[in-house]
C-alpha cells in the first residue's frame, strides 16, 4: 500500500490534489484527508508528481 505524506508547511494550496483527484485528497471541515485507497496506485503517484510546491511525498511500503 502506497504511503502518503503530506507536509503542511510547503503546501501552497495550489489544489491540483484536490480538483485532480477528489477520491483520494480532499477537505473535509476544514482538514485535509488523504485516502490511499481512493485511487489506483499510478494515478496517485501521477497527481503527487504535479504537485507544485513538493509538499506531497509518496512511500511504497509493500
Ligand atoms: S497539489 Fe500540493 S501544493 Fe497543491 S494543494 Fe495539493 S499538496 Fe498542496
Amino acid at each position: 500500500m502506497l504511503k502518503i505524506i503530506w507536509d503542511a508547511d510547503k503546501c501552497c494550496h495550489a489544489g491540483i490534489c484536490v480538483d485532480s483527484l477528489p477520491e483520494v485528497f480532499r477537505v473535509e471541515d476544514g482538514r485535509f484527508k488523504i485516502d490511499p485507497n481512493g485511487a489506483e496506485p499510478e494515478r496517485i503517484r501521477d497527481v503527487v508528481a504535479r504537485c507544485p510546491s513538493g509538499a506531497l511525498v509518496v512511500e511504497d511500503d509493500s
